[in-house]
């Protein structure tokens, strides 16, 4: 793994196995993803006042109303989408601080992130750079329309919730892809579709909340 370590105590490679052991208690079983979430300092990802509480299994602010997704959240959608799929091109929609992208950099051999806030994106690109991540590409633009270059995608992951699932983004999955992506207003509802190459299929994985996912005006 190409990250660097930093052995500080609340901040230590210990702390992140604690949290390691969280998720496996509230039932994330997924090997792959929870060795990964072992390794990725989610503290580099939130202001330093929040290194402490970065190993909490909580969101977090990260500026602008956004938040960094709950660990338990991460590695949910994580190991859903990538349970029988390839994992050649996933697309994120919501790049955030770029912890989840982190995540994603680990597991599949290329990432394409988008996010609609700039300083957002500056920061999740010098993050990436700092921790020698090279296999992800950022677009400062409107999710809505994923980033249809690209396409089509093996996995697509949603991190803020529409009121319905974005067509755009239908379309730029690949046959036998896999999305995960909230939906709603002010309940929401975390789902897996499936492109089977002829249709999609739908299924409700659970509750969650998310930020909402804004248009953008460009
Ligand atoms: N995965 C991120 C979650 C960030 S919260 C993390 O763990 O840090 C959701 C993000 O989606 C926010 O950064 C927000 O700015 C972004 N977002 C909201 N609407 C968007 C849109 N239409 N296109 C792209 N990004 C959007």
């Amino acid at each position: 793994m190409p990250y660097r370590d930093f052995p500080n105590g609340m901040t230590s490679p210990r702390t992140r196995q604690r949290l390691v052991e969280q998720l496996r208690a509230k039932g994330i079983d997924n090997e792959k993803v929870l060795s990964v979430m072992g390794q990725v300092p989610r503290h580099f990802f939130v202001d330093e006042a929040l290194a402490r509480r970065a190993y909490d299994d909580d969101a977090l602010p990260i500026g602008h109303s956004q938040t960094i997704s709950q660990p338990y959240i991460v590695a949910l959608m994580t190991s859903e989408l990538i349970r029988d799929n390839q994992t050649r091109k996933v697309l994120e929609i919501g790049t955030g601080s770029g912890y989840q992208t982190a995540i994603l950099s680990q597991l599949f051999d290329q990432v394409f992130t988008v996010e609609r806030i700039a300083s957002l994106y500056k920061s999740a690109i010098s993050r990436l750079i700092k921790l020698n991540v090279g296999n992800v590409r950022f677009l400062h633009g409107d999710g809505y329309r994923g980033w249809p270059e690209h396409q089509p995608y093996d996995g697509i992951i949603v991190t803020a919730a529409p009121a319905e699932v974005p067509y755009a983004l239908l379309e730029q999955l690949a046959p036998g892809g896999k999305m995960l992506i909230p939906v709603g207003d002010k309940e929401q509802n975390l789902y897996v579709i499936r492109n089977t190459g002829d249709g999609f299929t739908q299924r409700l994985i659970e509750p969650v909340r998310f930020v909402p996912l804004i248009p953008s005006r460009q």
